[in-house]
């Protein structure tokens, strides 16, 4: 049971992560110690807690921050994506939500966004809307969001070498908060009221718009010369590819957001999970026919891919 929770409250769009980083910062922890402190190894925040956390986490974090396990659950990405009618699963891909790449304690891909307005206030912490891929500036501010420290570049790594509380990069010791961002347009922000419909429809309990955009995106990302390159899922690519992809669809994105039947949209643009025991065997030998071998190597030949940039999306 840790002594000092020094009674700072969660934000209603606050994730898990950020408030233990909080506490452990206000009864004078590192987070490695704090989570220590409930009977937790380090091993925590080699987890991607933010997205989901398994029940034995949210045991002790209930009984340590002495909060419940309802509120602290909410406090994931994977409960709210759950709200709006996404499958989510503890591990994996899943849609909607961006990737962070954890290795150890490190992230090397860009998936953690974060304002640099809001970062300057002082009770800062990560909200949810920062992992969610269709967002690519604040709304409050007006700001674009970032996803590296503005001077080395390196990813933003919340809760490592307190970045979050200090705001401050943890390799260069850089103000995350010193540089102002670039504004965004009218046009950006009328996409995003959009967007801001489809999500709410979605919570709601209408998750067929917000399921069709999904389909639409992958779509476009596998078919359009512009992005079909890229190489990974868009959910994978850096806040400003994403916000360029969705600029892109704005008229898509504005009918589905002001379509009168919009509530009836059929729910089914999400690949589910396959039972690969139906799955039929795949030979592997190769025919004896010189010409259906032939046919065979230059089939597989069309099917290779152009080469991936998922490197320049990953922190060296
Ligand atoms: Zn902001
Ligand atoms: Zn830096």
């Amino acid at each position: 049971m840790v002594q000092s929770n020094s009674l700072l409250a969660p934000h209603p769009d606050e994730l898990l992560g950020s408030l233990l980083a909080r506490r452990a910062w206000a009864a004078a922890h590192n987070p490695a110690s704090f989570v220590k402190s409930m009977d937790l190894t380090r091993d925590v925040w080699s987890r991607d807690i933010d997205r989901s956390v398994n029940a034995t986490f949210l045991e002790k974090f209930a009984e340590g921050l002495c909060i419940g396990r309802a509120q602290l659950d909410a406090m994931t990405v994977n409960s709210f994506l759950a709200q709006c009618g996404v499958p989510v699963q503890a591990i994996g891909f899943e849609p909607w939500i961006t990737y962070v790449g954890l290795v150890q304690w490190a992230r090397k891909r860009y998936g953690q966004m974060y304002c640099c307005r809001c970062l300057g206030a002082p009770d800062r912490y990560l909200r949810r809307d920062w992992r969610i891929a269709t967002n690519w500036f604040c709304p409050e501010h007006s700001l674009l969001l970032q996803d590296c420290c503005p001077e080395c570049r390196k990813p933003f790594t919340p809760y490592s070498n307190d970045e979050l509380v200090l705001a401050r990069c943890g390799r260069c010791a850089a103000s995350l908060c010193g540089r102002e961002s670039l504004s965004v347009s009218g046009c950006d922000l009328e996409l995003h009221g959009h967007l801001e419909r489809i999500w709410n429809d979605a919570f709601a309990g209408k998750p067929g718009p917000l399921c069709a955009l999904y389909r639409h995106l992958s779509e476009v990302t596998a078919r359009d010369p512009r992005f079909a390159r890229a190489g990974e899922h868009w959910s994978y690519w850096r806040t400003w590819e994403r916000a360029e992809l969705l600029r892109s669809q704005e008229g898509r994105i504005m009918r589905l957001a002001c379509h009168p039947s919009r509530g009836a949209l059929v729910w089914c643009g999400y690949n589910r999970a396959r039972d690969v025991r139906e799955k039929p065997k795949r030979s592997t030998s190769m025919p004896t026919d010189p010409q259906v071998r032939a046919q065979l190597l230059l089939d597989l030949a069309r099917k290779v891919r152009w080469p991936r940039r998922s490197r320049a999306r990953v922190s060296q």
